[in-house]
């Protein structure tokens, strides 16, 4: 066991740490070893109905306060997180195997984000009209939705709750999460800090556990007015079915294949930084990870002579100055390694990588060499599945126009990203590209608190987090007509 790391990780109902009902319990382990780093509370309906008791006693009276004071809240809640942010990142850090360094660079925008929605409680506009009635005035007012589920995936845990439960909060919810099985004790330190903060009881619950037996029952509660869910698209499939059978509101953000192009024109020092940013930091594991890199021919031997040798001598490991660590469990591990294989029986190659790291510095650590495929036909089942992980294909294209196609041929549409120097290119591309979020000569990754993050197709559900969008997925206007003078009308 870690002494870092708690022992057990429970539920978070009323305030209060709690665990499962039927006492059970599933391991944790740790992605670096393979040691188990602890044991969470396995929940399942009896908690989720605990957890939706206490959402539904704090509802009225949290949704009654005003925005200034859900937001001082939200400000001290950040506050103590920033006071906190070491034992959170040394807990992110453990739970997901990457660097301190990029844990703690995570806490912090986790932070932000706290931060910058705290700032609504100052504004948190409606708006005013006239109608075309004399003496009406109609005057719009967001009202909280009443309890949200929030459910949420491992991949940047501190980020994730904070994302959801920030504007959940501000907005006047109770909400209830579910954090991925891979990250519970982060969303539990998370707890931990709202109630130091003064947050009410049973403004915010924690039901940890497997994604049938406790994400499953808040969805399909008729008490859950809003599901807003970050994972997979096929997990966000399942979901949308059975929140849509009782027309619930859902918010969806799901899985990228996002594509990087590299121009003929392109800084190509600059492009192979944000390709391997792109493609390999976080074990590859981001919804805007650049999975397809789309070269032109003219560049297409050099460049990827570059990347390759670039790529061969990426540091791997937990340390500050490894550029990635392993990925979050052996299943998915497992997974990759069966894509991958697959792919080759079917033509593709591989350029780089391609298998599990080996040796004593990566015994029992799920740790996946960063790979490169080449060959690959666009149509290709490894050209579509989202692998998330470090794995990357190579295209080679003759023309901008066959780029774009090549980058649109996808059901996701999450980010996408363009290396040129021709100010044209760049613009054109960010129109005719199907994707929520386009970067000019960037990472496909990269989003900050105050901008809206989404995809289109099959990326999303046409929602965005982050940013004053966020406020729309977790209220609702109402509008409120004014007859000031109802004998003149
Ligand atoms: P996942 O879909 O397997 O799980 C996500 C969450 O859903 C977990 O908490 C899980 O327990 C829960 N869950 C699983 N089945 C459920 C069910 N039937 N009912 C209710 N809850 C259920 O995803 P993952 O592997 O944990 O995360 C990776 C995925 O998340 C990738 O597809 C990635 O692109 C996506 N992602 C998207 C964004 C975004 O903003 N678009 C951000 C991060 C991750």
């Amino acid at each position: 066991m870690n002494p870092a790391f708690p022992k057990e990780i429970l539920n978070w109902i009323n305030n209060e740490p709690c665990p499962a009902e039927s006492g059970e319990w599933f391991d944790k382990y740790n992605p670096a070893n393979g040691k188990v780093l602890g044991r969470a509370a396995r929940s399942n309906c009896l908690d989720v109905k605990k957890a939706l008791e206490a959402a539904l006693m704090a509802c009225q009276s949290w949704g009654e306060k005003t925005a200034v004071a859900r937001g001082d809240v939200m400000r001290t809640i950040a506050l103590d997180m920033s006071n906190r942010k070491d034992d959170i990142a040394r807990i992110v850090a453990l739970e997901t195997g990457k660097s301190k360094a990029d844990a703690l660079g995570e806490t912090e925008a986790a932070i932000e984000m706290g931060l910058f929605v705290a700032g609504e409680g100052r504004r948190n506009y409606g708006r005013s009209t006239t109608a075309t009635t004399a003496h009406r005035t109609v005057l719009t007012k967001r009202m909280p939705l009443g309890i949200a589920a929030l459910i949420i995936a491992s991949n940047t845990p501190i980020a994730n709750v904070a994302w959801k439960a920030f504007p959940s909060m501000f907005c006047g919810n109770a909400s209830i999460m579910k954090p991925s099985e891979d990250t519970p004790a982060t969303a539990a330190i998370f707890c931990e800090i709202c109630r130091d903060a003064g947050l009410p009881p049973g403004v915010f619950n924690l039901i940890q556990g497997l994604g049938r037996e406790a994400g499953s029952p808040l969805v399909e509660s008729p008490d859950v007015a809003l599901v807003s869910f970050t994972g997979s698209s096929e997990t966000g499939r399942i979901i949308q079915k059975a929140a849509g059978e009782r027309l619930a509101k859902v918010c969806m953000e799901l899985g990228g294949k996002n594509a990087l192009i590299v121009c003929d024109d392109a800084d190509p020092v600059n492009a192979e930084k944000w390709v391997l940013s792109s493609a390999f930091s976080n074990a590859g594991q981001r919804c805007a990870a650049a999975s397809r890199v789309i070269v032109f021919d003219k560049i297409y031997e050099t460049f990827r002579e570059r990347l390759l040798r670039s790529t061969r001598g990426l540091k791997i490991g937990v340390g500050n100055h490894d550029f990635l660590g392993p990925v979050i469990n052996l299943k998915h591990l497992k997974n990759m390694l069966t894509s991958v294989d697959q792919a080759v029986a079917n033509g593709a190659s591989i350029l780089v990588g391609g298998h599990r790291m080996d040796g004593p510095d990566y015994a029992d650590g799920y740790y996946m060499a960063p790979t490169i495929l080449g060959n690959v036909d666009a149509d290709a089942e490894i050209s579509q599945k989202e692998l998330f992980g470090p794995i990357t294909i190579l295209y080679r294209v003759s023309d901008f126009d066959e780029a774009v196609s090549l980058a649109n041929n996808s059901k996701l549409g999450l980010t996408s990203s363009i290396h040129t120097g021709s100010i044209h290119r760049a613009m054109e591309y960010a129109e005719r590209v199907e994707a929520g979020v386009v970067v000019i000569n960037g990472g496909t990754h990269g989003s900050e608190p105050h901008m809206g993050f989404g995809g289109v197709k099959n990326s999303g559900t046409g929602w965005r987090e982050a940013g004053l969008e966020a406020m729309d997925v977790y209220s609702d206007w109402k509008y409120i007509n004014i007859i000031h003078d109802p004998g003149k009308v």
